[in-house]
């Protein structure tokens, strides 16, 4: 699954889990009509395990419910009377065991027991089921289709001439197929389906396999029956009946790959198709194993809550994250589709083909898509420059895993909400930092040789953490080395003292496996160093080369002074991810108290002579984070000298940016950047181009095309008066293009006084979808004067928002991390900590509250060690 995060200021934040045991004691549970639950853990006894699964079913698109049946082959590996297995919200009509002859075990109807606590039904054969033998499991059922984003779902588009059609789409991952069909809903219970689906003759049905055949069934309706699938979990069952349109082509190994969409949004389809033929042949060589099915489809699904999700065969995508208009979608837009579509399709081997036994080492399925997205991307589509982005990924991973609150990568999750916040930062980004170490430990060539080897060894079926470790590599003990990466949670500490010609390498925080720490001494290699001594005097020593390590370090203060000066002098000695990563550094040990903020801000001198987009917006960022929270905090003289520095300090940089689509895509992701903070800096050039594009475009009617990468910033300027505000909201309700449609809500939401008719409208989901309603409040709250608006909005409607997005899901976290987080004074965090204190049943378990209140702690901290150095620095540099 591909998450789709906020992104947040310096003090990056994401979530964790807390580990807790739902289980209790046998025989106290009891089901819904008072009788003893025979089952007392939230996990499915071992002793009944599903083969194979015949699945049909009808969803009524007019009447928004859906019923089907299904009769699942089970092999009993204990004698017993009863089948224990999951399902949430559903109505079972009836529910019967047949032998293998396929008859009746018995002529009564069979009563089902309901947990619905553990989500869990229990059905009772009067007669033993017994060890060894085949039985079959045959169950009527049916529900509404779900009003969210999991289990079978409603999702609805307005045409162009403003019709409202409906879908029924699934998302089942990780919890959810429960939600679509009883089933033994946990990774490792692999099976066959074999799946049917009845439609009406203006829709199309979709599911994991090719279709075997079409019948027509009488009333009107048609029946689809698809191909028996390969063995999988069933988080990756999918089913889909809708009335798109698509496009196809043909891998070299004749795979088939479609892409679907909306009718009128099928222009928008090609790309993806091009992308997805491509990174589907890159894998096949990568992976040195064919993709095993006859087709790939993709495709957009119009209400989507997470990024993307891999069902094997069947991958859906919420629209951004597909679609791409070439006249209309940025540089940013382009790339992040590429990533999305390499992620996807990592995990049809990573994930679908080899899966975790279970969600504890989810990181196995997601750290790995995350690295794939940058490997497939750097072989395919070298010119998008992906590994411009991989040092973010690291930075993002450290800045959760510098909270008390992290986790360990792999960790105990039992229930659904504690397996829901496994999606998180650690698994995805800390995971892919981690392997990306590990590959340049290994050798390109003998990881991706280790990696054969265990997908090869484990297809189709279940592994664990040190399976991994135990197939990558023979002769050294891979396992002891990693274990101290993925079981103890914590960015590690490397400090360097040097005297003479020695150097002390010492570790704090958490220890780790030092192997990994590879560093540059004048472009020379090391490893395993402790005390090192140095084969002749140096004028500077740079750890961590190339941040290929997931660790911080810190130099003592000659250390730091002999780089400042190295950047200020001559900054292309070291590469752009070592400059990048030393500014990441010393911001980082600023808010850990361990280095003053006068010589990060000194050490980021030198990035006015900067011209790589990575070191100079990652110096920039800072800035700008800082200013945000400072403007929040209402301190007027600083605000206004901050922002006198940073225009006069990158004038050069933003003077040298073009309002075009010129350039290669690191080019284009700087001026994207670098003009809309330009703009939102009120720089009067800046404000004055973009007004007269704007113009342009609102006198030909949106007839004209807007430079794409800039665009954003031109609506955002001219939303400043009342007449632009309205143009663009109408345009938002018109637009047929979605990434087109995000750039217009963050230019109305950049306008303060309509911003709670925005919050109702995003409450009402019908003009701005409920799907993107966590980021409406996100961008609310980053608004200076928007974040206590949006922190009263959740508080008031938290029932409701619950309800939208269940807790440990993304939705609800990104609201929570997006609104609190931008708090930074005592009062602030009271008050935050009181209100989830009022609702402390509900949110008990969820380790984001501790995520987003530990980082107004670090608010907290960092203006009060640093604001009186900021103004005093800022005063020198000014007069
Ligand atoms: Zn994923």
């Amino acid at each position: 699954m591909h998450l789709l995060l906020v992104i947040l200021f310096f003090l990056e934040a994401q979530f964790c889990v807390q580990s807790s045991d739902s289980n209790s004691p046998a025989g106290e549970n009891l089901a819904t009509n008072g009788l003893p639950f025979p089952w007392s853990k939230v996990r499915l006894p071992s002793y009944i395990v599903p083969v194979h699964y015949h699945l049909l079913i009808h969803p009524n698109l007019t009447t928004l419910r859906f019923n089907g049946s299904v009769k699942i082959e089970i092999d009993v590996k204990n004698n017993t009377n009863w089948v224990v297995l999951h399902s949430k919200n559903l109505k079972i009509f009836t529910a019967t065991v047949l032998d293998e002859h396929e008859a009746h075990l018995s002529d009564k109807v069979l009563s089902v027991l309901e947990y619905p606590s553990h989500e869990q039904i229990a059905i009772f054969s009067p007669k033993i089921l017994t060890s060894g033998e085949k039985y079959f499991l045959y169950l009527e059922f049916g529900a509404p289709l779900s009003d969210g984003f999991y289990g079978f779902y409603k999702s609805t588009y307005k045409t162009k001439a403003g019709e409202t059609r409906v879908l029924a789409s699934t998302h089942f991952e990780p919890t959810s197929a429960r939600m679509a069909l009883p089933c033994f809903d946990e990774p490792i219970f692999k099976a066959n389906y074999t799946v049917r689906i009845r439609r009406g003759p203006s829709h199309i049905a979709l599911s994991n396999m090719p279709l075997e055949q079409t019948v027509e069934i009488g009333n009107g309706l048609f029946e689809d029956q698809f191909e028996v699938s390969v063995r999988m979990s069933s988080y990756l069952l999918a089913f889909i009946v809708c009335d798109f349109r698509s496009v196809s082509g043909m891998t070299a190994t004749g795979i088939n790959i479609t892409i679907y969409a909306v009718p009128e949004k099928w222009h928008q389809t090609h790309y993806a198709l091009e992308a997805a033929l491509r990174l589907l042949e890159f894998y096949e060589q990568y992976f040195n194993i064919l993709y095993p099915l006859p087709k790939l489809d993709l495709i957009a699904i119009p209400d989507f809550q997470a990024g993307a999700m891999e069902n094997w065969g069947l991958t859906t995508y919420r629209e951004t994250s597909l679609l791409y208009d070439p006249d209309i979608s940025s540089a940013s837009d382009k790339l992040w589709v590429t990533m999305v579509i390499g992620h996807e399709l990592a995990h049809q081997w990573f994930g679908n083909l080899v899966t975790m036994e279970w969600w504890n080492d989810i990181w196995l399925n997601e750290g790995f898509a995350r690295y794939m997205e940058f490997v497939s991307l750097e072989a395919v589509y070298p010119e998008l420059k992906v590994e411009d982005h991989f040092l973010d990924t690291c930075f993002g991973a450290i800045g959760r895993d510098s909270l008390n609150s992290s986790r360990p990568i792999s960790s105990l999750a039992e229930n659904p909400a504690q397996i829901e916040e496994m999606f998180d930062t650690v698994s995805y980004d800390k995971g892919a930092c981690i392997l990306h170490m590990l590959r340049n430990f290994l050798t390109n060539e003998g990881f991706q040789s280790g990696i054969i080897r265990y997908l090869h060894r484990f297809k189709y079926s279940n592994a664990r953490n040190e399976d991994l470790w135990d197939s990558l590599i023979k002769h050294i003990d891979l396992k002891k080395m990693m274990y101290t990466w993925t079981l103890q949670k914590g960015i590690p500490l490397i400090t360097v003292k040097r005297q003479g010609r020695k150097l002390y390498i010492g570790q704090e925080l958490s220890p780790i496996y030092v192997r990994f720490i590879h560093f540059t001494v004048h472009n020379t290699s090391l490893s395993n160093p402790d005390v090192l001594t140095l084969d002749e005097e140096v004028d500077w020593v740079k750890l961590n080369s190339d941040m290929n390590g997931y660790y911080i370090v810190h130099y003592d203060e000659e250390g730091w002074n002999a780089l400042t000066e190295l950047l200020r002098i001559n900054h292309t000695a070291l590469s752009f991810k070592d400059r990048a990563s030393l500014i990441h550094n010393a911001f980082q040990l600023v808010t850990a108290g361990r280095l003053s903020l006068n010589r990060a801000l000194d050490l980021i001198g030198y990035l006015k002579s900067e011209t790589h987009n990575v070191p100079l917006l990652q110096g920039l960022g800072y800035l700008q984070s800082f200013y945000k929270m400072i403007e929040k905090r209402n301190i007027a003289d600083i605000t206004h000298n901050l922002k006198t520095y940073i225009l006069q300090y990158f004038r050069d940089v933003i003077d040298k940016q073009s309002w075009s689509d010129d350039g290669m895509v690191s080019d284009r992701r700087l001026r994207e950047e670098v003009l809309s903070l330009a703009c939102d800096f009120d720089y009067p050039p800046c404000l004055e181009k973009a007004k007269h594009l704007y113009n342009s475009w609102v006198e030909s009617n949106g007839a004209i095309s807007l430079p794409t990468d800039v665009s954003e910033t031109v609506y955002m300027v001219g939303a400043q008066d009342d007449s632009g505000w309205a143009y663009l909201l109408e345009k938002y309700g018109v637009s047929m293009c979605e990434t087109e449609k995000s750039k217009f809500l963050s230019a109305l939401i950049s306008i303060t006084y309509f911003i709670h008719l925005l919050l109702q409208l995003g409450m009402d989901g019908t003009l701005i979808k409920t799907q993107n309603l966590p980021s409406l409040i996100y961008l609310v709250a980053k608004n200076p004067v928007g974040h206590f608006l949006a922190w009263d909005f959740v508080k008031k409607h938290w029932d409701e928002l619950v309800e939208k997005f269940p807790l440990g899901s993304f939705g609800i976290r990104n609201i929570i991390v997006g609104t609190v987080t931008q708090f930074s004074s005592t009062e602030e965090l009271r008050e935050v900590e009181n209100f989830f204190k009022s609702i402390t049943e509900q949110v008990s378990e969820l380790r984001v509250i501790q995520v987003a209140t530990e980082n107004v702690e670090k608010n907290i901290m960092w203006l009060s060690r640093n604001l009186e150095t900021m103004r005093t620095w800022l005063q020198q540099r000014l007069n």
